[in-house]
Order: structure tokens, then C-alpha cells, then sequence
């Protein structure tokens, strides 16, 4: 099956507290670039006329706005962070335009934890007021397909965590991660575009760094490599102008096209 060519828009590039930093003064905190302003991290797929969401991060709502998002059609979760759930229940506008529900696609564990933190949306009680209308669809690795193109979850550990990338089409994104496990690599050949954690320069046990994700981008020669999930050590311009050809820096608001 040929899949659709699609853009990518990076709703968020920042690490789970966001850039700038609460009561940080440093100079990418405060930089006037806006590219150094971070929200928490999560992408958009749009194809044929379809909007497909990875994660709805607590900066939703402000991320949806910005990108002038009218409608939804699926979401897809990574993990079960705050920085990367806490904003679902911001779908309700979506379920009152459309009139429908919306699917989410989340491994079991993940699900659990989503149901746990928003109970209100699925325990089936009838309330006064309205709860996001959503319907649970359970990822166990094997590929899925939405509207026409597939997402091939990827398992890739985040700390002692395994949890999922996607691959879809030419393109994989790789939000947190500290090691992608060789199977999985073998997943991620012949990309056009990669996204991949970079929280900073500095080790972390849960994150990939700088220098490690430019090893994987090495490893893996996909045609273009940004790197996400960035944390305030980084100041976009001069962070980027170190890194090898091929690799960037991800900013909000960027879009990608894929063929
Ligand atoms: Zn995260
Ligand atoms: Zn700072
Ligand atoms: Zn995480």
C-alpha cells in the first residue's frame, strides 16, 4: 500500500517543563528568539484532509490554537508522562465540532494510566457537564493503520521504561528515549525524516543526549534528523550551527512535507 504524503507541524519541542523554565532567568529562558521558546512535546500528522495528534501535553490547548487545528481525528500516545497526557481533556471542543468521538491509541499500560488520571472520561457516568467523548484503542506493536496510512509502533526504552516511537510512512518520531533497542532500529531504515530526544548535552538516565542521538542519526542515515524533547542547556541558534549536516534542531511551529 502506497502511503499518503503528509505534513508533520512540531506542536512542542521542549522537555517536560517547557522552555522557558518557571523562575528561570537564564539566557535561553530569557532569549527573544522563538525558536527558544519550548512547549511540552507532541506533533500533528495531517493528510488527506485528517489530523492525527502524538500526545496531548499539557500546553494542548495553546498548541492547538496556534496551529489553527480545527479538527481531530485520532490521537496517539506515547507514554504516559504528565508532559505528555495531562492536556486530553482539552479534546472537548473537537468532540462538540465534529460531533463524534475520537479514538485514542495507547499500549495497555499507558491506558491504565491515562484512565486513572481522568476518570471522569471513562467511568460511563452521565453528568451535567460535558466530558471528553473518546474511544480506547489498545496498541500491542503490531501495526495500525489510520485513514490510509500505517503507524508502526516502535519499542524504545526511556530509562528502565519501555515505551513506543512511531513509524509512519518515511518518517519516525522518537520522543523519549535514553537507547532504541537494536530490533527497533531495524524498523527505522531508509527515513526520510527522524525526530529524536535530545534533552541536552549533560547525561541523563531517562534521556538521549546531544551527542548520543548524533550517534544514532549517524547510524540510522535518515535524510533529515531533528532533534526534540530539548531542555533549557540548548539555545536553538547556537546549538543547531554545531550540529552535523543533516541534523537540526526541532522548533514549535516547524512543518515538515513527506512524500
Ligand atoms: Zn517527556
Ligand atoms: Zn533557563
Ligand atoms: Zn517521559
Amino acid at each position: 500500500m502506497a502511503s499518503p504524503a503528509f505534513q508533520i507541524t512540531v506542536l512542542g519541542s521542549g522537555t517536560s517543563v517547557g522552555v522557558p523554565t518557571i523562575g528561570c532567568h537564564c539566557e535561553v529562558c530569557t532569549s527573544k528568539d522563538p525558536r527558544d521558546n519550548r512547549l511540552r512535546p507532541s506533533i500533528l500528522v495531517s493528510y488527506e484532509g485528517r489530523n492525527i495528534l502524538i500526545d496531548t501535553t499539557p500546553d494542548f490547548r495553546a498548541q492547538a490554537l496556534r496551529a489553527r487545528i480545527d479538527h481531530l481525528d485520532a490521537v496517539i500516545f506515547t507514554h504516559s508522562h504528565a508532559d505528555h497526557i495531562m492536556g486530553l481533556d482539552d479534546v472537548r471542543p473537537f468532540n462538540f465540532r465534529q460531533q463524534s468521538r475520537i479514538p485514542i491509541y495507547a499500549a495497555p499500560d499507558t491506558m491504565e494510566a491515562i484512565q486513572r488520571c481522568f476518570p471522569y472520561i471513562f467511568d460511563g457516568i452521565k453528568r451535567e457537564s460535558n466530558v471528553p467523548q473518546l474511544d480506547t484503542r489498545l496498541i500491542d506493536g503490531s501495526p495500525f493503520e489510520l485513514f490510509g496510512l500505517q503507524f508502526l509502533p516502535v519499542p524504545i526504552l526511556h530509562g528502565k521504561a519501555t515505551i513506543y516511537g512511531f513509524r509512519f510512512g518515511a518518517a519516525a518520531y522518537l520522543t523519549d528515549h535514553s537507547e532504541i533497542p537494536p530490533a527497533s532500529k531495524e524498523m527505522l531504515r531508509d527515513l526520510d525524516v527522524l525526530f529524536l530526544d535530545a534533552l541536552r548535552y549533560k547525561p541523563h538516565p531517562t534521556h538521549s543526549t546531544v551527542d548520543h542521538s548524533i550517534a544514532t542519526a549517524a547510524e540510522l542515515q535518515p535524510r533529515r534528523t531533528f532533534f526534540t524533547h530539548i531542555c533549557h542547556d540548548l539555545g536553538h541558534e547556537r546549538a543547531e550551527s554545531l550540529l552535523p549536516p543533516g541534523v537540526r534542531l526541532a522548533y514549535d511551529g516547524l512543518e515538515l512535507r513527506v512524500e
